[in-house]
């Protein structure tokens, strides 16, 4: 009897020893190597968590959200690796919150993005492991739940644009980081603005290349374009929250706070710079006239006010997405008309501070990006449409 045992205490300890060897453990920010490769998570925008090494071409990551508060489910992963020899790798993403989300995406430059064939990933029944099976060549790969747009993408956009057109780029402020945050400015004499928002959650992608094609196409040299510069002035901000974007966070700033329930309390650096802009508008008799908070979720959706809370004008995003819907059969989309009252979001607080159309403009996390950015185009087109009309906006 004692000898089983220090036969079977033997025998364990051989297994520890042989595990321990074989599938080494490291924290985020270390390089973590197989035989075959590492997986790095040192740019910005990365999230890969603890990583085991299961085998020679198989890796395990724990994915986990920045902090312990309450967070959406938008469990966000980006990692690079880094072959050592051509072959395929496999990456199971291990969920300790939430389920898998996003539609892995890989790239060879950062750049240029590609989805994952379905075949290639194995998703579990619970929706808490998935594996993504990739062939190796000799190059670096990317691998993200969405593609990477963090600020040096943000930066060379702002750059075009201000390059391009007749807009003022300037810092609004800084970040909890010390990370600049931009805002655009057309260059008109109009006290009436056109306001908008984008980036309060790291991962909302989509709601990025809707952003930028809206905005470009504010910009377009078209005679309705050209007109709505003229009559109106154009704020906006693209990216709020860059820590989140450059840490690669599902939803919070690097307070461990949702930007976009803190319009109103205005507890962390970036919503205060918002604050301090509208006070600054409002005190040199500028009038936000129409709010737009780029975001995504599963679908594509707004989120307006509904007819027990009346905007000036009234009823007006109903009609603009009724103009806009022939324009965009490429492009499903709903309006949840819904109550005001969930406190802290910017939609709300814009609508309760001038009684605006204020609208959330959420992007489904997997729509086609070219037809979101067609969509958005369409929807700038029918908006300015829409606010040159004589008298809506007198
Ligand atoms: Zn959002």
């Amino acid at each position: 009897m004692r000898n089983i045992r220090i036969y079977t205490l033997f025998l364990a300890s051989f297994w520890l020893v042989a595990c321990a060897s074989s599938s080494p453990s490291v924290p985020a920010g270390t390089p973590c190597v197989a035989a075959s490769f590492s997986v790095v998570d040192s740019f910005p925008g990365a999230r890969r968590g603890r990583c085991d090494v299961r085998g020679a071409d198989h890796v395990r990551l724990t994915i986990l959200p920045e902090d312990t508060g309450y967070i959406n489910p938008s469990p966000w992963y980006a990692f690079k690796i880094v072959p050592t020899q051509a072959g395929r790798a496999t990456v199971t993403l291990n969920y300790k919150v939430g389920k898998h989300r996003y539609e892995p995406k890989m790239s060879f430059d950062g750049l240029a993005w590609t989805s994952i064939d379905a075949t290639q990933v194995t998703i579990s029944n619970n929706e808490k492991q998935a594996s993504i099976n990739v062939m190796l060549d000799t190059r670096t790969v990317w691998i993200s739940a969405q593609e990477l747009i963090t600020p040096p993408i943000y930066d060379r956009w702002n750059n075009a644009i201000a390059a391009q057109y007749d807009v003022q780029l300037s810092q609004l402020g800084l970040s909890l980081r010390q990370q600049p945050i931009h805002v655009l400015r057309s260059e008109s004499d109009s006290p009436d603005v056109l306001f908008l928002v984008g980036r309060q959650h790291p991962p909302e992608v989509s709601g990025a290349f809707a952003f930028f094609a809206f905005f470009e196409a504010l910009m377009a040299d078209t005679d309705t374009a050209n007109a709505f510069r003229d009559r109106f002035d154009i704020v906006a901000i693209p990216m709020l929250n860059p820590d989140g974007v450059i840490g690669g966070n599902w939803r919070h700033n690097s307070g461990g706070t949702d930007l976009n329930r803190d319009w109103g309390p205005f507890t962390q650096p970036e919503t205060q710079l918002i604050r301090d802009l509208l006070d600054d508008m409002d005190a040199t008799g500028q009038s936000i006239r129409l709010f737009l908070d780029f975001h995504s979720t599963r679908r594509n959706v707004f989120y307006t006010q509904d007819d027990d809370n009346p905007t000036r004008p009234p009823r007006f995003t109903r009609t603009w997405l009724a103009n806009a819907k022939p324009r965009v059969p490429f492009y499903d989309f709903a309006n949840d008309e819904n109550p005001t009252d969930k406190v802290g979001v910017s939609k709300n607080y814009m609508y309760s501070r001038y009684n605006i159309p204020a609208s959330t403009y959420e992007v489904g996390d997997e729509t086609d990006r070219n037809a979101v950015q067609r969509a958005a185009a369409m929807f700038a087109d029918e908006l300015m449409k829409l606010m040159l009309q004589p008298d809506l906006f007198e």
